[in-house]
């Protein structure tokens, strides 16, 4: 029989619309399911976050060296930084034989696209632009340069989620409709992870 392997989640949708907040309320309840591919990243961390948890932080040399070595499965410029999945990240994941989450932008989930890594593929949209800009705001992490390029990308990333790239789309209006309709959506890989998880005891 083949080998078990959960199809990896890609997590995608313009900056301040809630993923990383979906994201770790799912991870919180569903700890031995759930794995966050760690991207890497140029830009500076923001308070509370953690080199190696929320990110691999690093410089722009050494990560275009670690690119050339051929690392990242995909890598994208994103409000003046760089960013990318290196392949150990997933690979991390996958081995523990849990669901692979990856929180990445549009031109990221481009890239996954032409892979053979064939995740589930969710939107998270705002309910409005308005909305974003408040929590973007709201969250305090970035300078005014940063929110406009940001605002800017999801005008960009809303449109894109409207072409049919993604499974599905899950408007981020009330956080816990927003959470209820994630986890809905991701009932049935949860259960055959369960399953599977049963099977092997
Ligand atoms: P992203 O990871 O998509 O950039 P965050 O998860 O950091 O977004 O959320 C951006 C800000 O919006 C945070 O301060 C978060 O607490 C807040 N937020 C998230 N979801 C909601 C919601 N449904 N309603 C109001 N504020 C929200
Ligand atoms: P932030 O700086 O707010 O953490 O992230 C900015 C944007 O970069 C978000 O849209 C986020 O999904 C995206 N991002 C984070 N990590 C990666 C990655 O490894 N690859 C790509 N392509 N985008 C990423």
């Amino acid at each position: 029989m083949a080998e078990f392997a959960p199809r990896p989640v890609v997590i995608s949708g313009p900056s301040g619309t809630g993923k990383s907040t979906l994201i770790k309320k799912l991870m919180d309840d569903y700890k031995e399911y759930f794995g966050f591919s760690i991207s890497h990243t140029t830009r500076k961390a923001r308070p509370g976050e953690e080199d190696g948890k929320d990110y691999h932080f690093t410089t722009r040399d050494e990560m275009e060296a670690a690119i050339d070595r051929g690392e990242f499965v995909e890598t994208a410029e994103y409000s003046g930084n760089l960013y990318g999945t290196s392949k150990k990240a997933v690979e991390d994941v996958l081995e523990q034989k849990k669901i692979c989450i990856l929180d990445i932008d549009m031109q990221g989930v481009k890239s996954v696209k032409q892979t053979n890594l064939k995740p589930r593929y969710i939107f998270i949209r705002p309910p409005d632009m308005e909305a974003l800009e408040d929590r973007l705001k709201g969250r305090k992490t970035e300078s005014e340069e940063s929110l406009q390029k940001r605002l800017h990308s999801a005008i960009e990333e809303l449109e894109y989620g409207q072409t049919g790239a993604y499974d599905v789309t899950i408007i981020n209006d009330n956080l816990e409709i927003a959470y209820e309709e994630l986890k809905g959506f991701l009932s049935q890989d949860i259960a055959e992870l369960k399953k599977e998880k049963y099977r092997k005891r």
